[in-house]
């Protein structure tokens, strides 16, 4: 196939989005691949729409190699399917919720478990049907808190969500090691440096829940390794110990926020003293209520979050802009905690937000670390870390929650290393949840009916593409893996000469001929602007058509190492084939 770019609709930009933080977004935006259309909205366009693309070939190849079937449901669907489940109102605000015209309430699919569970058992009834693996393809849809970096956190995306059926836990294991297995083929083939860690607490070696996660520093996910196994864990799934619930029983009642009122100088004060912080406080104490909003770039909206600084100290507006990067900060008010009590509209957990009207106590020493949270309701109670605390060391009542590295690693072998990565995929032993919630059984030799147990296996495939760029990328641009590549040769033609044209043309129709993909830069414009093209699209071969043609040679150029060769020009389609 020959593309040629004197037509292509294809506009590449100069200059980098202003909303874009991370190489990935800058470089698919720049590069013309991909536009936003919303927030977490994005619109593929064909270079984009092509990488893709070549990305759900190989996902699809890789899902009928285990034995797979292929299926797709409707995005839009009805609201009972998740209210058997509880996930109608488990989800929150995760979930798109709409009404039809007779008011009858649906949803836009976040993820598919209900229908897949309930269409087997349309269909099955026999232990003979057993055991039994469905995907699809799909466009999901989560109003994400911080839609982020373009394709990377939509809330519009593509994902791969596979679910296997069987009558016992041998079968669902080895459903599951299916999918392990092909998971690692499909990103060893996408070209991608990732690691495979424990996703659920106390999850080691055979486990039910792990997570493929790329390596990248523009990740949102942290994981622990250890030097001397093979233990790997996302940070959320070490097992961190138990919110301090006894701590607060212990204290006198009124030292518990659970009512409504707004708490007081007094009753701060006497919870901090109470909870043993190391000093004594007193009402004279200057304690800083201080306010900030936050947004992710490009947004309207913004979220008012609560800080709690001792009243000397200045709020330390850059930490917190790097806790919660890439969102904004922006101050709103400082005021004394006695002029204006400790009511906080928000509070900051480990990279997330929460606008939930929840009030904190916060430890006064610190701009962030462990707050005490009581919601209006007494058992609400629980401890939420606050962004990077200084250097502050809890005194005995608050624990550390967060593993860091140098630890020692929690299976008793060698010290943890930690390092950020971008989920792609997630592979999940359910078990029996959603056959409970169906009655999904099968009728076995006995006639006796066997429950049915499930795995769900999700792989972010719009997100990959981002992934990919992520770990693919230089100074000048994109430099694709050949899996995964628009094109397989940029041919640029540089010069003016009718005879670098046709001997580009007669190049571009020969790689076409033979099955090579040729994104064919035929336009009249500077050799200049081409090769920054070519730089910044990414295919990983450019065949330069220019001045050499005279003597019989062109040059093949290696996007990824840089390295030129001159090739002659009648072998030049055998050098690429
Ligand atoms: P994350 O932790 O990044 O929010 P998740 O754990 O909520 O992801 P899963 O429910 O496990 O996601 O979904 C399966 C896969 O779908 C994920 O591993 C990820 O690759 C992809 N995915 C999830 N949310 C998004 C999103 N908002 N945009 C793009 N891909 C996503
Ligand atoms: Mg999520
Ligand atoms: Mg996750
Ligand atoms: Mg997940």
């Amino acid at each position: 196939m020959i593309t040629r770019m004197s037509s292509l609709f294809l506009r590449t930009l100069r200059e980098d989005p202003a909303d874009a933080e991370v190489p990935s977004h800058r470089l698919l935006v720049r590069a013309g691949y991909v536009r936003r259309a919303a927030p977490g909205g994005y619109s593929w366009l064909p270079l984009g729409l092509r990488v893709l693309r070549n990305i759900e070939r190989v996902v699809r190849e890789e899902m009928d190699a285990i034995g797979a079937q292929e299926i797709q449901f409707p995005a839009l669907l009805p609201k009972e399917p998740y209210e058997a489940t509880g996930r109608w109102s488990e989800y929150g605000d995760t979930v798109f919720r709409l009404k039809d015209r007779k008011g009858a309430d649906y949803l836009l699919g976040p993820t598919h478990e209900e229908l897949f569970t309930l269409t087997v058992k349309g269909e099955y009834s026999s232990y003979k049907d057993y055991p039994v693996m469905l995907y699809q393809v799909q466009t999901k849809y989560r109003d994400e808190a911080r839609p982020r970096a373009g394709v990377l956190r939509g809330r519009e995306f593509v994902m791969k969500d596979s679910y296997s059926f069987d009558l016992d836990d041998e079968g669902l294991a080895a459903s599951y090691q299916k999918h392990r297995d092909a998971y690692i083929k499909i990103f060893d083939r996408l070209g991608l440096d990732y690691a495979i860690v424990a996703a659920t607490s106390g999850a080691m070696g055979g486990s039910a829940s792990e997570e493929f996660l790329a390596t990248a520093e523009s990740g949102e996910d942290t994981y622990v390794r250890s030097t001397a196994s093979g233990y790997a864990a996302n940070v959320e799934a070490v097992v961190t110990p138990a919110p301090p619930a006894r701590d607060l029983a212990g204290l006198p009642e009124a030292q518990v926020h659970h009512t409504p009122d707004t708490p007081t100088i007094e009753t701060l004060v006497d919870f901090l003293n109470g909870a043993g912080m190391g000093r004594e406080f007193t009402a004279a104490d200057t304690l800083k209520n201080v306010l900030v909003k936050t947004r992710t770039p490009g947004e309207k909206e913004w979220t008012l979050l609560g800080v709690g600084v001792p009243g000397d100290r200045e709020v330390d507006m850059k930490r917190l802009e790097a806790a919660l990067e890439p969102a904004e900060v922006a101050l709103v008010e400082e005021a004394d905690f006695t002029a204006n009590p400790f009511l906080v509209k928000g509070y900051i957990g480990p990279g997330a937000l929460q606008a939930n009207g929840i009030r904190f106590l916060v430890d006064p020493r610190i701009v962030t670390g462990t707050a005490w949270v009581t919601g209006a309701d007494k058992s609400d109670h629980h401890v939420v870390d606050l962004v990077c605390g200084r250097d502050f060391t809890p005194d005995g009542t608050v624990e550390a929650a967060e593993v860091r590295e140098g630890d020692a690693s929690p299976d008793g072998q060698g010290t943890l290393v930690a390092a950020r990565g971008i989920e792609i995929g997630h592979i999940f032993q359910l078990g029996r949840k959603y056959a409970d919630a169906f009655e999904l059984d099968a009728l076995g030799p006995d006639a006796k009916p066997v429950r049915i147990t499930m795995g769900s296996y999700g792989i972010g495939v719009s997100r990959l593409v981002a992934a990919i760029a992520e770990q693919h990328h230089d100074e000048l641009g994109l430099v694709w893996p050949r899996a995964v590549t628009p094109a397989d040769v940029h041919l640029v033609v540089a010069g003016k000469d009718d005879s670098v044209f046709e001997g580009g043309e007669r190049i571009a129709a020969e790689l076409s001929q033979r099955g090579v993909s040729v994104l064919f830069d035929d336009r009249t414009v500077s050799p200049g602007v081409k090769f920054a093209d070519a730089e910044l699209i990414g295919v990983p071969t450019i065949v330069v058509v220019g001045k050499g043609l005279a003597k019989g040679v062109v040059e093949v150029k290696d996007r990824a190492s840089g390295e030129r060769t001159e090739v002659d020009v009648d072998a030049v389609v055998e050098h690429l084939t």
